[in-house]
């Protein structure tokens, strides 16, 4: 597609799962400059103004801005300063692209959080410098951030990661006025299990478990997390008691399927016990209830004889 065949906004380069930059630049012969340097490597999105660049930064979550200062209505700084106050693009990389070298000006870009400036007219071999490092060094505190989120042991979702997601969806379910769902998953007999197996086998048992909490889970929106040593954790926003029922099955279907033997069970296989709660929330409680519902229902489930669920 020709550059000036593309509709304001529109990607230029289609290819997802690249890295992607977003030019704001209200002078085509910028984008066209850009989009030349950087599109074998990066899927390359344009703006021409600040508004469209503060939406198309929203919609496609851009790994790298290229900044234009001067630019009609919302000019490069206020676009900048906006970015800096909104939770999720934040931690997106600024580059301003500024016409002349003016100290005080770069002074002020830098305190409005931009990361670096390239001057115009555009050289390829600085920018290309400067944009390549920045682009690395954002890459890699995503591989830092999805990191601190995993269990280290079993790839899911760690404690941190399930805390920061019921208060997200214990909001958006109460202002929807949703049922949010909590299955709490217990491995029994576990500790019997670890001492007469031993822990490389406990271990190996904790990423089987977590691979059929996780494929007992359909939607996207779902989130599977191991919570404690032998404890999992499922979180269904929208979802109400009564299709909990699919999942629960799926979850023991996928334990047996396993046939894990546990001569120190009394059920002679590894099996879990699971407590499930459901609740439209309020603003005026916390997610504490949800948790201790989920967590009395489980405690039923161990004291019936395990290897069920209770609701
Ligand atoms: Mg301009």
């Amino acid at each position: 597609m020709r550059l000036d065949e593309a509709e304001q906004g529109e990607v230029l380069t289609p290819k997802r799962e690249k890295p992607r930059l977003l030019v704001v630049d209200d002078q085509a012969v910028n984008v066209r400059l850009i989009y030349d340097l950087f599109q074998s490597e990066f899927s390359v999105f344009m703006a021409t103004n600040g508004e469209m660049g503060l939406a198309k930064s929203r919609e496609i979550m851009p790994d790298i801005i290229l900044l234009d200062v001067v630019m009609d209505g919302l000019n490069g700084y206020d676009l900048c300063r906006q970015l800096k106050a909104d939770e999720t693009l934040k931690h997106i990389p600024v580059i301003f692209i500024t016409g002349q070298f003016n100290e005080e000006d770069e002074v002020y870009g830098f305190k409005m959080g931009a990361v670096d400036f390239i001057h115009k007219p555009i050289n390829p071999v600085i920018t290309r410098a400067r944009v390549m490092t920045h682009m690395q060094h954002k890459l890699q505190a995503d591989i830092l951030r999805n990191i601190s989120m995993l269990d280290g042991l079993t790839n899911i979702a760690n404690r941190r990661h399930f805390n920061a997601e019921i208060e997200r969806m214990w909001r958006n379910c109460a202002r929807e006025q949703q049922t949010l769902s909590l299955i709490i998953i217990d491995i029994d007999y576990f500790k019997q299990y670890n001492d007469h197996y031993g822990h490389l086998a406990g271990d190996s048992v904790l990423r089987k478990v977590a691979e059929s909490v996780t494929a007992a889970i359909k939607r996207p929106q779902d989130l599977a997390a191991r919570v404690g040593g032998e404890e999992f954790a499922l979180l269904l926003p929208n979802t109400p008691e009564e299709n909990l029922c699919a999942v629960l099955e799926r979850l023991f279907t996928n334990i047996r399927v396993c046939d894990i033997a546990h001569d120190k069970s009394p059920l002679g296989k590894l099996s879990v016990s699971a407590g499930c709660s459901s609740v439209i929330p309020k603003n005026t409680e916390d997610t504490s209830t949800l948790y201790k519902r989920a967590d009395t229902a489980l405690y039923r489930a161990k004291q019936q004889g395990k290897n069920q669920y209770v609701f």
